[in-house]
């Protein structure tokens, strides 16, 4: 942790002064860094307490950075205001726009922005055109929606179960579309979860999993390292003593037996 001094204001969105971005004083501010040493993933926070220049209202802001989300195009920041500027009726996303590819991300973020609006016919269309940008991604193309998705189950892409999911999505987006039909908010609300759940279980868990995968296999490295080291001058006992003694730089590295050569007081 380090305590940054800011002298600079920040623009931070203000909903007393009409929702967009406004200056702000920096109060405090304190920078923290992290690294995985397993993986070598590494990232930082930055903690604010910042006042509006224009309303005086005082926010907490956090501002992050990782190298843990591989499809973010712009390597951005991602900032989180307390208490949050959205109005009670906005949904928290449940997940990250740059967590996903590029175009399921960006269909997902504007099909969010058109719930948030209360644009229900265009949020029951992004759900549809969500599908889409999936089917795309996966290198499903041509026919219609019905036969992409069933593509994606005949590619092993999709369980049939998590198909019929997706189906829904696609009545609904249909209904919207088609037939100008606005759907409720309660079907909004169910199709934004299933799609939701979907794009984790496409996009975001094989990324966690693959993180599990990077760390156990480094720690069975780690391991293997380990019983080698120790295994060397055991069996070569006498010789290792007596090449030691005359030449330090022939023996093993000395900094990794730390746990044989505990100090003795
Ligand atoms: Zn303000």
């Amino acid at each position: 942790m380090a305590e940054v001094k800011e002298t600079v204001p920040i623009p931070v969105q203000c909903n007393h002064c009409g929702g967009g971005h406004k200056k702000h004083d920096v109060l405090f501010a304190e920078k923290s860094d992290w690294e995985d040493p397993e993986t070598g993933e590494h990232g930082y926070v930055i903690y604010t307490v910042a006042r509006c220049r224009g309303c005086e209202t005082i926010r907490f802001v956090m501002t992050s950075w990782d190298t843990s989300s591989p499809y973010d195009p712009y390597d951005s920041e991602t900032v989180r205001v307390f208490p949050d500027n959205a109005s009670a009726d906005r949904r928290t996303p449940a997940l990250s726009q740059f967590d996903l590819p590029d175009k399921v991300g960006q269909m997902y973020a504007e099909t969010l922005q058109a719930y948030d609006a209360g644009a229900h016919t265009l949020c029951g269309a992004g759900l549809r055109a969500i599908v889409e940008a999936l089917c795309l991604d996966q290198g499903v193309a041509g026919g219609n929606l019905l036969k992409k998705i069933e593509a994606l189950v005949a590619g092993g892409h999709l369980a049939k179960k998590q198909a019929d999911h997706l189906h829904e999505e696609r009545y609904l987006g249909n209904s919207a579309v088609h037939e100008m039909e606005k759907p409720s908010k309660s079907d909004l609300e169910d199709g934004l979860q299933i799609i939701e759940g979907l794009l984790k279980t496409i996009y975001i868990l094989p990324v966690h999993a693959e993180g599990m995968k990077k760390r156990r296999e480094a720690r069975a490295a780690k391991k293997a390292a380990t019983a080698a080291k120790s295994a060397k001058p055991a069996k070569t006992a006498a010789p290792a003593a007596a090449s030691s003694s005359s030449s330090p730089a022939a023996g093993s590295k000395p900094s990794g037996t730390g746990a044989l050569k505990k100090p003795k007081s």
